[in-house]
């Protein structure tokens, strides 16, 4: 139908318009409207275009669907939103697969092999996304433990799992009738996603549900070529290819390769190094300060550049960073935020809790802006990060962070380490950072550090 084509064309443009917006903050809502509409808009076309014999189920289907989906989203915390993401994709894969497969029950024996090639594919990255996307929510949300599950040739028992099912699938494509096959191959797709995500520690799980999110989407994109519906291959390719730039932008962030990510079993403790999850070295001393000692220091500085962090987001610190600022701005002092790619948990999180705030965006500057200001800063205070200001990454050789580009906080005058304990952060090391001569080390949880700084800072 004609109509159902220009609706078609209109949500196809809705949705390269919404990754266009999303990519900025000033324009992110707009990008989030313009998805939703778009995905309204494909949804009615899509009706318009084929014949639907129980519309109701359907409607009623999309109601139940709708009123679980929307308290869950509003509910969910900032800090659980990558775990959401994962078991959302966990369920979007499932339900292309399994259309992949009612399609192949409703053809077979009758399948060209081109089709059949397609939803062979399909079917496997479908399923294989599935079981990977179900085990990177219960590693994000501790159900299980988030440390890579490896052992001596894993990579190459699960590489062989995928073959396996490649191999099934081709035989497939050659005897579409073999209707048992589909059932082998969907085993060892979910088997490989599993053993795959298993082998990831917990640390690599946001780039992992990108790559995944990737997979997910590329599926879509094949069932709309069986399926011959232009919106699906439109809105999959869309959605593969933005989950395979962001998963490529996180890996560089960390200067990780992909090969790496996915079978480098990164989290694992080294053997006997120094370097363990949860090591630190109990020789060294650290020194420990108040927030009225910081407040009095923070007296006539003139730049002080914050580093947010994971723990930020944990404590909902945002509000106080920003009563902070407004009190040392209002003494002539410039406060700059300083913006690793990976600080936090997600793409961007650091700037969605920032902006939550209204701390001016033009404040917040990204590596390669801030990293000469450090040595310029009366005192850089490093709000819940770790990892992201750890100098381990740029000389020791054996560390999971090695190679790591990191904000250059140690070559500040002085540090102020804003966390609750010595504890390492998600890379599971030790940062030298605490024992440097400049920096002070504040225990607490991070609101109630910096709002006591502040209280400090106004009697001051
Ligand atoms: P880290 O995970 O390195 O450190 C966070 C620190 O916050 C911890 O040391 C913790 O110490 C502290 N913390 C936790 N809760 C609180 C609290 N309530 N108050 C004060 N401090 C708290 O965080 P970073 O942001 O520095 O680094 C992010 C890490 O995540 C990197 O390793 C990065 O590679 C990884 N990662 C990030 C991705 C992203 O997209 N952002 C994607 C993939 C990986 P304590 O327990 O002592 O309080």
């Amino acid at each position: 139908m004609l109509s159902s084509q220009y609706l078609h064309i209109f949500s196809a443009a809705l949705f390269i318009l919404s990754l266009k917006w999303m990519g900025e903050v000033k324009t992110s809502r707009y990008g989030n409207w313009s998805a939703i509409l778009g995905m309204v808009t494909a949804i009615i076309a899509t009706y318009l275009a084929f014949p639907v014999d129980h519309v109701p189920l359907m409607i009623g289907a999309a109601v139940i669907g709708t009123l679980i989906g929307i308290p869950i989203a509003m509910n969910v915390p900032m800090t659980a939103v990558p775990q959401q993401t994962a078991i959302s994709h966990a369920f979007g894969s499932l339900s292309v697969a399994l259309l992949g497969v009612a399609e192949y029950y409703q053809r077979a024996p009758h399948v060209d092999p081109f089709t059949m090639s397609v939803l062979s594919s399909e079917i496997i990255l479908g399923f294989l996304t599935f079981s990977g996307s179900c085990i990177a929510f219960a590693k994000l949300q501790e159900i299980i433990p988030g440390k890579p599950f490896v052992y001596k040739g894993s990579n190459v028992v699960s590489l062989s799992v995928l073959g396996a099912a490649v191999l099934l699938a081709a035989d497939l494509v050659l005897h579409p009738g073999s209707q048992s096959l589909i059932l082998a191959i969907i085993a060892l797709a979910l088997l490989f996603g599993f053993l795959l995500v298993m082998s990831i520690g917990g640390a690599d799980m946001p780039t992992v549900i990108a790559i995944l999110n990737s997979f997910a989407g590329i599926s879509g994109a094949g069932l709309g070529f069986v399926l011959n519906s232009k919106i699906l291959v439109v809105a999959g390719t869309l959605d593969g290819a933005s989950g395979l730039v962001l998963a490529i932008i996180m890996s560089e962030a960390m200067n990780r390769s992909f090969i790496n990510v996915l079978f480098g079993g990164f989290g694992a403790a080294p053997a006997g190094g120094s370097n363990g999850a949860g090591s630190h070295h109990p020789q060294r001393s650290v020194k420990s300060y108040l927030p009225e000692d910081v407040a009095s220091l923070l007296d006539g500085a003139r730049l002080v550049v914050v580093v947010p962090g994971y723990g930020m987001a944990v404590a909902q610190a945002q509000h106080a960073v920003k009563d902070l600022a407004t009190i040392l701005e209002s003494r002539d002092c410039k406060v700059r935020y300083a913006i690793h790619p990976v600080a936090g948990r997600m793409p961007g999180h650091m700037n969605v809790l920032l902006a939550e705030v209204q701390i001016p965006y033009s404040n917040l500057l990204e590596m390669d802006e801030v990293n000469p200001m450090f040595p310029e800063a009366d005192m850089t205070i490093v709000v819940g990060a770790n990892d992201v200001v750890n100098p381990a990454a740029r000389t020791q050789t054996d560390s999971p962070l090695y190679g790591m580009p990191i904000l250059d906080a140690d070559k500040s005058r002085s540090v102020v380490f804003i966390k609750r304990s010595m504890n390492p952060g998600f890379a599971g090391v030790d940062n030298e950072l605490f024992y440097l001569p400049q920096t002070m080390m504040v225990f607490g949880d991070a609101k109630k550090v910096i709002t006591d700084i502040t209280s400090a800072l106004k009697k001051n």
